[in-house]
């Protein structure tokens, strides 16, 4: 099948294309340099190109997002639709699996990560990565507080906790090496955390700095597609900005491996809103986000995305097992909390984002201030840490309010409480994102980090034919002042394209195809793999509820399998 898209205002930041008039030619899937007289015209006259967005942060997939959906009902008769592709779906923040694959779609976006897979539940994982639609996907299983690898680490046998992590992101069919609350997720399970990154986990006596820095070194000794995945210490804790320069610093000197080809970064830190808070208490807490957007003005070996609040009412759910029960210390509302045996923990807690408390106020302009003060839109990411910040659904809102200081100013001075004005600098930053910056922060710099952008986030020749066309024309529409137009533009797409299939047309869904399952693969040294493996199977022995055999995902879990090799030096 053979597509031209005509007449369009292209922004692809990777190609340095800037809203310049241009067709873009569809074959087999793949985006070529001319098609036959044959190819299906899609008319974008006045409308906006783009390559599909890519999410690199959310959590859409596996065993926390559907205790999200199982404990709250309300969230889901809040939200419900009967979707034309055929699907019926519900769940405002935490959409059931077809619901997530198709709204994701239809804002234009093509590619989603799932940012937290216990490893133990990488098979619920990927039965609803098989049930979310659309979109290409993969899954990043926890590191930070497994007992092999705080064991190897703490031993300073880098080699063996490499092989081991080779060994578990073939197992669990995963991307990446995420690291959440390293040390503090085990701490949990004795009731405790840890504070700061010096502060080490009880009996294994390891800290999070060192856990950071060791896997820093086996992520590149893998020669992985993408960095570490961090989210800090201290998640939410007002004062916790030091914490989150401290750990921005650990793998500062390890480098990028050159196999690698594209990421120059080693640091990928997460949601760093939640990060980047000042004070002592509740009572004295101050945004310090102008001191990590100048950290990473700074320092290129780090890439962040925001997890910007939305200001609505949505469900936190994170590995991060003692960070819910602060919150749920704090708001009162219902608690999920599990262990995850060797591996890690999590919790669920639904979370009101009001914007006429104070707190909430203050996080708001947190997010925004990362998003306006971090110079290089090269190195942030839009996400909400769907659901944790705010549902992905809101992006577009997040795109308008980042395009038109009008926009955020009738806030500021509206409704949201008077402590974002006085806590964070926020109403005196004017700074409005271009669409092509948009672009990147919603597609190639995400694309970049994670070691895709051969195929992803960009409209060049050889790129997957994912495309969103939006109804917004840059010669009438000025996003300053229209920010609705801007909002409800990213909303619905008119055309989007999913590797050369129309599955959205004027905001609807009228395909739905399986998307692909990245995972890492990697080789590593045959004999220290053995011995690896062989410590392995003996505390599966002791330890585990299930068989070493049973353990890992088998291949026919992936429908759509898409490998991504790495080898170790
Ligand atoms: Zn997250």
């Amino acid at each position: 099948m053979e597509y031209i898209i005509k007449n369009g205002f292209v922004y692809c930041p990777l190609n340095n294309v800037d809203g310049e008039k241009m067709d873009i030619c569809v074959r087999d899937g793949k985006i070529v340099e001319s098609v036959s007289d044959s190819a299906k015209v899609i008319d974008a006259s006045g409308k906006i190109v783009m390559p599909g967005g890519v999410d690199p942060h959310s959590h859409i997939a596996g065993a926390k997002v559907n205790v999200g959906r199982m404990y709250r009902p309300e969230d889901s008769r809040r939200d419900a639709e009967k979707f034309k592709a055929g699907r019926a779906g519900s769940g405002f923040s935490v959409p059931s699996t077809f619901m997530t694959g198709y709204r994701y779609a239809q804002m234009g976006y093509t590619t989603a990560m799932e940012a937290a897979m216990p490893p133990l539940l990488a098979r619920h994982t990927h039965e609803e990565f098989h049930d979310t639609p659309i979109i290409d996907h993969a899954a990043y299983p926890l590191f930070g507080n497994n007992w092999f690898v705080m064991e190897y680490l703490k031993e300073g046998d880098v080699d063996a906790c490499a092989a081991y992590a080779s060994w578990l992101l073939n197992a669990t069919k995963g991307y990446a090496i995420k690291i959440v609350n390293p040390a503090g997720t085990e701490a949990w399970g004795w009731g405790g955390n840890v504070h700061g990154i010096y502060d080490p986990a009880p009996y294994f006596d390891i800290t999070p700095a060192e856990i950071i820095k060791g896997l820093a070194e086996v992520n590149e000794k893998l020669q992985l597609p993408h960095s570490i995945h961090l989210h800090c210490n201290d998640l939410g804790h007002p004062g916790n900005y030091e914490t989150t320069l401290a750990s921005f610093d650990v793998p500062k000197n390890i480098k990028a491996n050159p196999a690698t080809g594209e990421r120059d970064t080693v640091l990928y830190a997460t949601h760093v809103q939640f990060h980047s808070y000042g004070g002592t208490t509740w009572r004295d807490f101050v945004s310090e986000a102008p001191k990590i957007a100048d950290y990473v003005n700074k320092n290129d070996h780090i890439v962040i995305d925001v997890g910007q609040i939305t200001l609505d009412e949505t469900t936190t759910m994170t590995a991060d097992g003692p960070m819910e029960y602060d919150l749920h210390s704090l708001n009162g509302l219902k608690w999920a909390n599990c262990d995850v045996e060797l591996e890690t923990g999590s919790g669920v807690v639904p979370f009101i984002y009001s914007a006429r408390a104070p707190v909430p106020a203050v996080q708001w302009a947190i997010g925004m201030e990362l998003f306006l003060l971090i110079d290089d839109p090269g190195k942030v990411c839009l996400t909400t840490d769907s659901p944790n910040a705010g549902p992905f659904t809101r992006y577009p809102r997040v795109i308008a309010w980042l395009m038109s200081n009008k926009y955020r100013m009738n806030l500021i001075e509206g409704e949201l409480h008077k402590w974002a004005q006085r806590k964070s600098t926020i109403a005196t930053v004017d700074r409005e994102y271009t669409f092509s910056e948009i672009a990147q922060i919603t597609r190639s710099t995400s694309a970049k980090v994670l070691g895709l952008s051969e195929t992803k986030g960009h409209l060049g020749v050889g790129a997957d034919a994912d495309i969103a066309v939006y109804n917004i024309n840059p010669e009438t529409v000025d996003p300053s002042v229209d920010y609705m137009a801007i909002e409800e533009g990213f909303s619905r797409a008119a055309y989007v394209l999913k590797d050369g299939e129309i599955v959205v047309k004027d905001g609807e869904v009228v395909a739905s195809p399986h998307g692909r399952t990245y995972w890492v693969d990697t080789q590593v040294d045959e004999s220290i793999y053995s011995e690896v493996l062989a410590n392995v199977e003996s505390k599966f022995k002791q330890y585990y509820s299930v068989n070493f055999a049973n353990y890992p995902v088998q291949d026919d879990y992936l429908p759509k399998s898409a490998p991504v090799k790495g080898v170790m030096l």
